[in-house]
């Protein structure tokens, strides 16, 4: 992947270097494929930086859009991380436990229909992920290179059958309710006891944009790669930084361990 250069400041957003969030961040609730990742690989320096972080006192939540089982290994040999969220939110992951619904569980039998029928009548030709056999509630499709006015094509027509349709970089979302990662965090912030205003968050696409809903944490971030998604999310993040991906991460890390 290149690092092509962005202006931030072209689309209102704060460069990470500003960053000040109202209260110090002791949880950092990031996105995985494209924030963490570099290339669909997890990047080494991302890995290194959330080592930074829980070493500072930060933890670190991923929030994905992957299966509940592919969370669960993650969180497992991630250091420091001691659970994650998964299928956009639909449920709690901890290593050793079994996963646990913060929404209501999905009938993915009805998703799976209306894929079907998108397929069938719209000729959206999509292919179910590779990892659908380990998810729980989400139903989901390779991205495949699909643009963003081939996706709103696809989300009309989802919409049009009752169904909500979200993408990340890498998938297709299907969903009875709209994914909404922001709120998983914000009811796991509860439980736990941490104030959202010390939480920071980071994500890369549209399937990030809970995370980005402005009054709910103490800072949003966007990855350089949300610069171009930001038509297709209700609310942008309040910082971006300058790299693409897991450099991207990296910057976000660094921006927070210089103000502890
Ligand atoms: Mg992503």
């Amino acid at each position: 992947m290149s690092d092509r250069p962005t202006h931030p400041e072209s689309h209102g957003l704060l460069p990470i270097s500003r960053l000040m969030p109202p209260r110090r961040p002791v949880l950092v609730a990031t996105d995985v494929d494209g924030t963490l990742t570099r290339a669909g690989k997890l990047d080494p320096a991302a890995l290194a930086a959330i080592v930074r972080l829980v070493g500072a006192g930060v933890a670190v939540v991923p929030v994905s859009g992957r299966p509940a089982g592919e969370v669960a290994g993650l969180c497992r040999y991630l250091p420091g991380v001691a659970r994650g969220l998964a299928e956009n939110g639909l449920l709690e992951v901890i290593p050793d436990r079994a996963p646990r619904w913060l929404r209501t569980p999905t009938d993915k039998a009805r998703l799976r229909r209306v894929g079907e029928r998108l397929d069938a009548e719209h000729a959206a030709g999509l292919r179910l992920t590779g990892d659908d056999f380990c998810r729980l509630g989400d139903i989901a499709y390779e991205r495949e290179g699909r643009d963003e006015a081939e996706l709103v094509r696809l989300r009309g027509l989802a919409e049009a059958m009752g169904v909500h349709l979200v993408w990340s970089n890498v998938h297709v979302h299907l969903a009875e309710a709209v994914p909404d990662k922001g709120v998983a965090v914000l009811q796991l912030a509860e439980e736990i006891g941490v104030d959202p205003r010390a939480i920071v968050t980071i994500g890369d696409a549209p399937n990030d944009a809970g995370l980005f809903v402005s009054g709910r944490f103490g800072a949003t971030v966007g990855t350089a790669d949300i610069a171009a998604q930001l038509a297709f999310v209700p609310e942008p993040p309040q910082y971006v930084t300058r790299s693409r991906e897991g450099a991207g991460f990296v910057e976000m890390a660094e921006a927070i361990l210089q103000m502890l």
